[in-house]
């Protein structure tokens, strides 16, 4: 993965992250696997190319991959997510 391009902020990628998982995402919060930093999904840092990936705002490791298809979302989670989702 080329991470040379120019960053943007998680919420960059909000409107993305919202069609994927159906709710608001950039307020969730991520505990990193590689340094155990925790902070929330809009602060990561987002690269866009063909598809989306967010990286951890202090070390740079892959907080998830998204993949965009004509016909779906290829997503991969990395650290620990958590999910605070108002039920309807
Ligand atoms: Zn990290």
């Amino acid at each position: 993965m080329e991470d040379d391009a120019l960053w943007l902020d998680g919420n960059a990628l909000g409107g993305l992250l919202y069609e994927v998982f159906g709710t608001e995402m950039t307020a969730v919060q991520r505990s990193c696997q590689s340094c155990g930093t925790r902070s929330a999904v809009g602060a990561h840092r987002a690269y866009q190319g063909a598809g989306a990936v967010l990286r951890c705002p202090v070390c740079g490791d892959v907080a998830v991959r998204i993949g965009v298809l004509p016909d779906r979302h290829v997503v991969q989670l990395a650290g620990a997510w958590t999910l605070d989702v108002p039920r309807p």
